[in-house]
């Protein structure tokens, strides 16, 4: 069989992966000019093009309010430390995914509980004025089906979800408006354990022993309404909880492998055979701390500490120049202290055990763009089409490839969606 008839079976995922594997980086499309494809891309590009690609962590939300920030605009990694924008959306083919609510824990009191709802409430806003912004580009999904059609549609997918649920206080009701809003994914916890979950970063141990009180009715809240339950961050216990009496597939919306790495948030193969025995997803991470044990350098540790305050006392609205000089001095740390990174191919180790343990339906991306993630050679979303080319190279099919970019987020989202539908009749 010549080598043009191979590229002419419409990408067979055997195919490709068995005869095309050495050329997947151009030399298919370049034998013929008379394919129905676009001959200046890869035959990998084409297949990454037509899979619903979609990252379950985009904390670009919190960029959307930064004073001067232009979500149509290419910014630059290394520059303003952007990872996400539209420009790059298209280059590295990425129609979209869950953007972030995130909000940052202080105490757990009324005050508290009030301050981190309005910040989340600003942040939703932000995502609602994104899209009002540019109906043209952006679309809000709140249905499994909605991916597939905005895809179609040529506009980028917004689907939303909440990381630390905070913001909520003890009133669970509250979960309601965030669901009015689009919210179709929730996480109970973050860094430090709140009133609904303990974390698996809070250096005092469980308060819980898991989910509180509290915690459970969340969870089945959250499965009344029709949310996806993610348990990134929280503590293994409260993995257990939440996989046990959620009533749909759990996710970890950007979590990673303890075999490779003992950090704790990352989850043990006996967790992860238990997430697939249940039905549940786990989207691989690309935040370096969490791949591989990095090396720390006390002058960088401290400079960012400085900043740290430094921001901290100017407040979560600078003025454009306070926002340019934390920046400038942010880039200016970087250069004289740089910092030990992770690589591509430690994010790729993780990627692969997790396939070879758990197998593609329960495995997908979510990197923590714009909020840690990035790794050398992928430190932007626009190198996603490296991620399609690796994982065929190691024989994993078109099919497989589906399912970890979207299909496997979709159909969790459209278990959720069937199990809220059901207590409705
Ligand atoms: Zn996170």
């Amino acid at each position: 069989m010549s080598h043009k008839t191979h590229c002419k079976l419409k990408f067979s995922s055997k195919l490709i992966t068995s005869v095309c594997a050495l050329t997947l980086l151009g030399a298919c499309a370049s034998f013929d000019a008379d394919l129905e494809f676009d001959t200046k891309k890869s035959a990998a590009r084409q297949l990454h093009d037509q899979f619903i690609v979609m990252d379950t962590h985009l904390d670009t939300p919190a960029n959307l309010a930064q004073p001067g920030f232009d979500i149509t605009e290419r910014h630059d990694p290394i520059l303003d430390y952007s990872q996400v924008d539209l420009p790059r959306m298209i280059e590295g083919g990425l129609d979209g995914g869950f953007w972030v609510i995130y909000t940052q824990q202080r105490s757990l009191t009324d005050i508290g509980y009030q301050t981190a709802r309005d910040h989340a409430i600003q942040r939703a806003i932000a995502i609602q004025r994104m899209l009002a912004a540019h109906p043209e580009h952006f679309e809000m999904a709140t249905k499994a089906s909605d991916a597939q059609r905005i895809k179609d549609s040529g506009k980028r997918i917004v689907y939303q979800s909440i990381e630390n649920s905070y913001p909520l206080g003890e009133d669970i009701s509250l979960l309601r408006t965030f669901y009015n809003f689009g919210v179709r994914m929730i996480g109970p916890v973050h860094f430090a354990n709140n009133q609904f979950a303990d974390s698996g970063t809070d250096i005092s141990g469980p308060k819980w022993g898991g989910l509180s009180p509290l915690g459970e009715e969340l969870v089945k809240e959250a499965n009344r309404l029709g949310m996806i339950i993610d348990a990134s961050h929280a503590h293994d216990l409260a993995f257990d909880d939440m996989v046990e009496l959620s009533a749909t597939p759990i996710i970890l919306s950007h979590s990673g492998t303890k075999a490779l790495y003992d950090h704790p948030r990352n989850l043990d193969d006996e967790r992860l055979k238990t997430l697939a025995a249940t039905g549940g997803v786990i989207q691989m991470n690309a935040l370096g701390a969490y791949l591989k044990e990095l090396r720390q350098f006390p002058a960088r540790q401290k400079a960012y500490a400085e900043l740290r305050k430094e921001s901290e006392a100017i407040g979560s609205n600078p003025t454009p120049e306070q926002f340019q000089m934390l920046l400038d001095k942010r880039r200016q740390i970087d250069a004289e202290f740089p910092a030990d990174m992770a690589d591509f191919e430690d994010f790729i180790e993780q990627l692969l055990y997790a396939l070879k343990l758990i197998g593609p339906d329960h495995v997908g991306i979510g990197a923590d763009w714009d909020g840690g993630g990035g790794v050398v050679g992928m430190r932007d979303i626009a190198a996603f089409p490296l991620i399609t080319e690796r994982l065929l190279k190691e024989g994993y099919s078109k099919e497989d490839l589906a399912k970890i970019w979207g299909g496997n987020v979709i159909r969790l989202m459209q278990a959720a969606e069937d199990h809220a539908a059901s207590l409705k009749n």
